[in-house]
This record gives C-alpha cells, sequence and structure tokens, in this order.
C-alpha cells in the first residue's frame, strides 16, 4: 500500500462517517426554505427528473407533504390528461420559467383545482433547474392569495434554481467519485483479503495497523484482534527485532535498505518460523507514518535449501574421497605394473634365450612348453604395459614423441601383427588402403591402436570371417575404417566400450578374453593425437566398424 492507497483509506473511513444522499438532500431542502422564506411563500417543491422513467420526483417540499407530486399525478390521472400539458410539463419543454397569478383562472391547471383548494394555495411560479439546455428539475413557489410575479421575484427564483442545479450536479459527480474510490477500495481490500502473502502495516513505533488474513495465518492466529494494536517486537525473535528496528531506523535516516529481508519470527505458539519480507514506507510529506510490509513463510523452503546444501557438502567430500581413492588406486597400478614389468621382462628374456636353445640343448617337448611360457608372458607383459598407459593418461602423464610417420606403414604393420590371430580363425583380412600422405603423431603407439581394434576385430569375428581395412584422405585429415563381419555393438553401448573396464557382456570376456582396457588406451591415444575415434554397428550379428580420423597436422609438434 502506497501512501496514495493509504490517503485513500482514509477518505473512505471519512466518507462512510456522512451519507452524501442525506447531505445532498437537506442542501436542497435548505436552498428551497430559503426562497420560500424570502418570498414569504405558503409553500414551495422541488422536484427532479429520474434520468431513466423520465418522470418528475419530489426531492424537496416546503410546508407540503411528501405524497404532493403523487397526489398530483393521481389528479391528473383522474382528470385524463397529460402531465407534459400541465405548467410544470411545459417548463420541462421550454427550459422557460412557468407563472401563474391565480391558479383558478388558468386553465392549465384546472385539473389540480381542487388540490390547489384544499391546499390553500392561489398562485405559483415554476422555474428550471438546468445543466446547460437539459431541464433537470423544478423549483417551485407556491403563494397563498393569487399574485402577480414581479421582476425581482422571477429573478430570484431563478438564481435559485440554478444554484439548486448546480448543487445537484456537485453531488453527482461527488457521488461519480464516491463509487470510483468505493470500487477501487473494494477491489484494494478483495486483493489484500485474499493475497497469499502477508499483508500488514505497522507505525514507526512497531504498532500494527492493518493485517490480512495470510499474515495472521503466519502468526498462527484466527483472531484478528489479537494482532492489530500489538507490537512487531511480540512476533518477532530477539535478533529479527534487533533486524527491523535497525531497517526502521534506516528507512528514517533514508539510507538504503536491502531487501528481501529475512527474519525468524514467532508464532502464537512460540513455534519459530522464517519469514521473507519486502517493505516499504508510507509518508505524509517528508514524515513516515507507517510501514507497509509483505511477508512469506519459507520455512520449508530454508529447511529444504538447508538439506540440499548438507547433501552438497557430504556429496563434495565423498567426491573428494573417491577422487583420492582413485588417484591412490591409479598411483598403485603404476607402481605395482613398474614391479611386474621388471621381474616379467626377465622372465621373458630367459625363456627366449632357452627357447633358442642358445643356452644349450632342449628336447622338444620342453620346447612346446617354453613356446607356452613365452606366449603367455608376451600376454602378461602387454597387460602390463596397458595397465601403465591407462594409469599415464589418466595422470596425463603420457608423453608421445610425435614424428613424421606413414599410415600406410602403420596399417601393414599392424596388420601383419594380427595375421596368426587371424589365420587360426581363418579370418580374411582385406585392405583397401590408398597412398596416404604421412602424418604428424607417434609411430608405436598409433600402431597400438591400430592393432588394437584389428585384434579386436578378429577377437570379435566367428571363424571364416573378414576384417576390411579402409582408409581415404581429405585436406587435412586420414581416415582410416576397419570393419568386421562379427557378433556387432548393441547401440546403446557403442560409446561405452571406450570406457576403462568396459565390456558389453562380462559372459563374453570368459569367451574372448581381455579385460576392457584397450579401446579406452586407443581413445586416449587418439585424442592426444587431436582425432576421433568411434564405434558403428549394426547391432547382435551384423559385425562392427571402428572409424578413426587423424588430422595431418598437429598442433602439439
Ligand atoms: P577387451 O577387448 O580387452 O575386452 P576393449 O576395450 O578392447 O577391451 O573392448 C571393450 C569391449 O568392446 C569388448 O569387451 C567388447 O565387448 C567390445 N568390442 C570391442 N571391439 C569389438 C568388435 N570389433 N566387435 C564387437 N565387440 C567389440
Amino acid at each position: 500500500m502506497d501512501r496514495n492507497e493509504a490517503s485513500k483509506l482514509k477518505a473512505l473511513s471519512d466518507i462512510a462517517s456522512i451519507d452524501i444522499a442525506l447531505e445532498f438532500e437537506n442542501i436542497l431542502q435548505d436552498i428551497l426554505k430559503i426562497t420560500c422564506e424570502t418570498m414569504n411563500a405558503h409553500s414551495g417543491t422541488m422536484m427532479l427528473v429520474d434520468e431513466k422513467t423520465g418522470e418528475l420526483g419530489m426531492a424537496a417540499s416546503y410546508r407540503l407533504g411528501d405524497d404532493y407530486i403523487e397526489r398530483v399525478y393521481e389528479a391528473a390521472k383522474k382528470a385524463g390528461v397529460p402531465l407534459t400539458s400541465s405548467p410544470s410539463g411545459t417548463v420541462l419543454k421550454t427550459g422557460r420559467y412557468y407563472s401563474v397569478p391565480n391558479v383558478f383562472e388558468e386553465p392549465k391547471d384546472k385539473p389540480w383545482y381542487g388540490l390547489s383548494n384544499e391546499l390553500g394555495f392561489s398562485s405559483q411560479i415554476f422555474t428550471p433547474m438546468k445543466r446547460g439546455q437539459k431541464v433537470i428539475g423544478l423549483l417551485n413557489v407556491y403563494m397563498a392569495e393569487a399574485h402577480q410575479f414581479t421582476d425581482e421575484e422571477i429573478d430570484f427564483v431563478n438564481i435559485a434554481a440554478s444554484q439548486a442545479s448546480s448543487v445537484v450536479h456537485n453531488a453527482e459527480k461527488i457521488m461519480e467519485n464516491h463509487k470510483k474510490l468505493y470500487d477501487s477500495e473494494k477491489r484494494y481490500r478483495e486483493l489484500f483479503e485474499n493475497a497469499n502473502d502477508g499483508i500488514y502495516t505497522h507505525d514507526v513505533e512497531g504498532y500494527i495497523l492493518t493485517i490480512n488474513d495470510a499474515a495472521l495465518e503466519i502468526l498462527g492466529c484466527t483472531d484478528r484482534d489479537e494482532v492489530i494494536g500489538s507490537n512487531i517486537s511480540r512476533w518477532l525473535t530477539q535478533e529479527g527485532l534487533g533486524t527491523a528496528k535497525e531497517i526502521i531506523r534506516k528507512y528514517v535516516m533514508g539510507e538504503p535498505v536491502e531487501q528481501p529481508i529475512i527474519l525468524e519470527i514467532v508464532r502464537k505458539s512460540n513455534e519459530h518460523r522464517w519469514v521473507e519480507f519486502r517493505i516499504r514506507i508510507i509518508k505524509e510529506g517528508d514524515r513516515i507514518v507507517a510501514i507497509h510490509g509483505i511477508g512469506r513463510d519459507i520455512t520449508e523452503k530454508m529447511k529444504l535449501e538447508q538439506q540440499l546444501k548438507e547433501y552438497h557438502e557430504k556429496l563434495k567430500i565423498s567426491y573428494e574421497e573417491l577422487k583420492e581413492a582413485d588417484r591412490m588406486k591409479t598411483e598403485f597400478v603404476s607402481n605395482i605394473t613398474h614391479e611386474l614389468l621388471t621381474p616379467m621382462t626377465s622372465i621373458k628374456g630367459f625363456t627366449e634365450l632357452l627357447y633358442n636353445s642358445t643356452t644349450g640343448g632342449i628336447n622338444d617337448e620342453q620346447k612346446k612348453s617354453l613356446k607356452i611360457i613365452l606366449r603367455n608372458s608376451q600376454r602378461l607383459i602387454k597387460l602390463i604395459n596397458g595397465l601403465l598407459d591407462a594409469a599415464y593418461l589418466e595422470k596425463n602423464m603420457f608423453e608421445l614423441k610425435f614424428a613424421s610417420v606413414s599410415m600406410n606403414d602403420i596399417l601393414t604393420k599392424a596388420a601383419q601383427d594380427v595375421q596368426p590371430q587371424a589365420r587360426e580363425k581363418q579370418i580374411t583380412i582385406i585392405q583397401e588402403i590408398p597412398h596416404l600422405t604421412e602424418i604428424h603423431g607417434e609411430e608405436e603407439r598409433l600402431t597400438r591402436v591400430i592393432t588394437n581394434v584389428l585384434s579386436n576385430a578378429i577377437k570379435f569375428t566367428p571363424d571364416n570371417g573378414k576384417v576390411t581395412i579402409a582408409a581415404e584422405e581429405n585436406s587435412d585429415t586420414v581416415k582410416i575404417s576397419i570393419a568386421d563381419t562379427g557378433i556387432g555393438i548393441p547401440a546403446d553401448k557403442l560409446s561405452r566400450i571406450f570406457e576403462r573396464f568396459y565390456q558389453v557382456d562380462g559372459s563374453t570376456t570368459r569367451k574372448y578374453g581381455g579385460v576392457g582396457l584397450g579401446l579406452s588406451i586407443c581413445k586416449g591415444i587418439i585424442e592426444k593425437h587431436n582425432g576421433l575415434i568411434w564405434a558403428e554397428s549394426g547391432g547382435n550379428g551384423n559385425g562392427s566398424t571402428f572409424h578413426i580420423v587423424l588430422p595431418k597436422k598437429n598442433q602439439n609438434i
């Protein structure tokens, strides 16, 4: 509620205490009385035209009964004459005064002779009350004796009539404004009462002046009288009150106040709640007369926020713990793999020596066993290297030695590397590789990527299948595609296979071996080359295609 609304409310309470209609009638009555008394008249009437029906109604009467007009109508009806032909009807029509020196000689008055006789007047003057050209009523003066009205008297009645019309006009304006004011106050009241937010006003000392239902509810009260007139100190915690006082002080000093203000309130039941306030001051001139506030109970919201904050904190801690655990795990994996690599390299080395019979003759049976040991130690070393790469990639310690490399050489070498594996399953490797310009990259790592993808293609393709290596070159990139006729990859797993330790189906692990690290390392290596790797598949049994795109030039160099 701003100042305007506050003064509107005040005006309304003032207006409510006087009955405008009654006041208006009294003024008209007074005008008529003064006019009649001044003229020493027998009686007088003031009639107003009803805008809707066009009929005359009594607005004031002097020494004549209020039923006079009805009696006039009645007499007219009895005589079968329309009122329009009467002296008053003539004034309404012409808009000019009409005087009758002797009623009993006036043919127009004939239907009313009886009435005049009974009431005791013999002459009369009818004057129009006008708004512009429109006649809105009549001021009529009746004299006991037959009487010729003088010019002076006529002027006097005319002036009185015009004053009466301006009273009517003003009264109508006031009534209209009153109605507008009433309507807007009603609208404001409705808003105030039905608002979801608590609305209230209190004076500078903190005494509550107005409060709506929602605010009562926030305070846990049902009776408005419990709150109106009470001090805000009753409804605030010590701390809340301190803040509220400080805000009022700021307002009084004209200092800026930050909104919204969140205060802890004390309900009737002594329960504490949190309320968010937005307040404004109501001024009269320079003086602050009241503080108007809107409050919303945000206790539940605050509780939720608090919970959320706690969850967030917990989550943050868990995340930190997880990160630390992950770091430790990576550390552990890289340490342990290093430790494994050294003995494995020497196991492999000595086995090779034995196998190659450098240390003395061995029989065929022994050679067969040594071959198995060699193959398995090679597998182990490969696995350890994979783990090491994964750990380095994760720690971002993966260093690449970029140089100009031939993808043709890399593809040929990788195809050769997997040839024994393919042969075992009678899988044909088809190469559709044009001559490719050299690119910037690390030969060893890129060879590992291609070998890994090729080896997977063979691993996941049944015997007698086909693996096709294709390549194409664009202006800035080289694209390698490796397609197989194998078991395929479900659409929803296509991106997940590049995650560490992810395998489409755990059971295939037993059948196919591997630990789910290869593709995640491939992705890491390709990304280090600023390239892309992705898979496509027709789904179950429809084969898969792995695409690798590498930029020819690399910013890393
Ligand atoms: P690994 O082969 O050691 O399990 P990878 O990271 O190389 O690990 O591959 C992850 C998973 O992706 C494999 O276990 C397999 O489920 C799936 N996958 C990879 N390549 C193919 C392929 N050519 N056809 C079908 N599935 C594949």
